[in-house]
């Protein structure tokens, strides 16, 4: 299945916007990099099957049909993959929640794997220049708080698995979007990929939710006519109702209209009906709560999808590492309707393509 080599992931992938710039094609062969957020074609390649396509979260496939080879199809839901269970929680340290977007759960999480030994090594997303993100191998528990925050920008984590994989690292963790979960789990089950033993070392994926990330020109164009660009410290897109992001820059908060934002999200992102990672052992993103949005914006919703994630979680539970609280009534079936809503507007979004509709390509 997925057969194809560079010239298919090109017309398919690479010309139609369809490229998420995970990184999932970079640093396998010399042919493809990144450049800014894209993924750039170096050099032609005429192998028919070739890593860069079996590999790529865009090329066909059934996350329907590839789910149940990963998780117990008892935890198996419709409408957000496997959940054995869902959880609010936030770091215990607050340290960590301040360096962190919301309640540091992601960071907790990672500084935990590596000081027990789960993994040797964990690839984030750092802060590059101008908005840019970069991304980074962390051996050390304590840097994993120097990379907290999310970043709106795609950042090649994948690419950066495959350069770590390639090292004397033997167990690696990474902080993916959906996207690179999704190629994450194409290089598992991929016989292209199979005898290359990258992939084996690969022992936790913590997932964030996701409901679009922005291409890079198009944001900085944006944000460069409100603020200065080198006083932003962050950003972050509250619960609907409020209609804007919200941009932290060292002098205050600026507040943008959806309308102006929504123009600049990345192309791909519209066809992708995963918001919450499903192809992770732990995903995480923000919290709904009744105190509303100041007092929701400090923790995280969990969802733990496999044994190592459960396994992650009550080591952290057991260390006090993080704090739990309990979920409100009714956050599960929010968090459902959520992910169906994405689902149903990615099925519109690829019939509108194929219905010749496709919105050219900026940049
Ligand atoms: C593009 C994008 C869109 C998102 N959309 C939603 C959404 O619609 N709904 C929702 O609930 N949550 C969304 N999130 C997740 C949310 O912003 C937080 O990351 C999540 O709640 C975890 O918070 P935390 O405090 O535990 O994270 P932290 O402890 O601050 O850790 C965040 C981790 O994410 C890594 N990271 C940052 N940017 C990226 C990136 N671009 N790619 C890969 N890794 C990255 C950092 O290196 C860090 O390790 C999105 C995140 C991103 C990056």
């Amino acid at each position: 299945m997925f057969q194809g080599g560079q010239k298919e992931l090109k017309e398919t992938v690479l010309d139609t916007g369809l490229c998420t710039g995970c990184g999932a094609c970079i640093n396998v062969c010399p042919y493809q990099a990144s450049y800014r957020d894209w993924t750039v074609v170096l050099h032609h390649c005429d192998l028919a099957q070739g890593r860069c396509y079996a590999c790529c979260p865009r090329t066909p496939a059934d996350p329907g049909s590839l789910l149940p080879r990963f998780y117990d199809a008892a935890d198996l839901t419709p409408e957000l993959g496997a959940v054995k269970g869902f959880y609010i929680a936030r770091a215990a340290d607050e340290v960590v929640r301040r360096g962190a977007q919301h309640g540091g759960t992601v960071t907790t999480l990672i500084a935990l794997a590596l000081r027990e030994g789960l993994i040797d090594a964990a690839v984030l997303a750092g802060e590059g220049d101008a908005l840019l993100p970069r991304p980074v191998t962390i051996r050390e528990p304590s840097a994993a708080v120097r990379q907290g925050k999310s970043r709106f920008v795609v950042s090649p984590n994948v690419a950066e698995f495959n350069r770590t994989a390639q090292g004397d690292a033997e167990r690696i963790g990474i902080v993916a979007t959906p996207c690179q979960a999704q190629a994450l789990a194409k290089m598992r089950i991929q016989p292209v990929t199979a005898s290359d033993g990258g992939i084996g070392k690969l022992k936790l994926v913590v997932g964030l939710f996701c409901g679009w990330a922005l291409s890079w020109p198009e944001l900085t164009s944006l944000l460069g006519k409100k603020t200065d660009l080198t006083a932003v410290t962050g950003m972050d897109i509250p619960p609907s109702r409020y209609h804007a992001l919200e941009v932290y820059t060292k002098e205050g908060i600026v507040r943008v209209s959806l309308d102006e934002v929504l123009p600049c999200i990345r192309e791909s992102c519209l066809s992708c009906g995963d918001m919450t990672a499903e192809f992770s052992d732990i995903s995480v993103g923000s919290a709904r709560l009744p105190e509303g949005w100041e007092e929701a914006r400090l923790w995280n919703q969990v969802i733990v999808r496999s044994e190592r994630g459960r396994e992650l979680l009550e080591t952290a539970r057991r260390q006090g590492v993080l704090e739990f609280r309990e979920v409100p009534a009714g956050n599960l079936e929010k968090l459902k309707a959520a992910s169906l809503n994405k689902k149903a507007a990615a099925g519109r979004s690829a019939a509108r393509r194929d219905a010749g509709g496709l919105k050219e390509r900026t940049g």
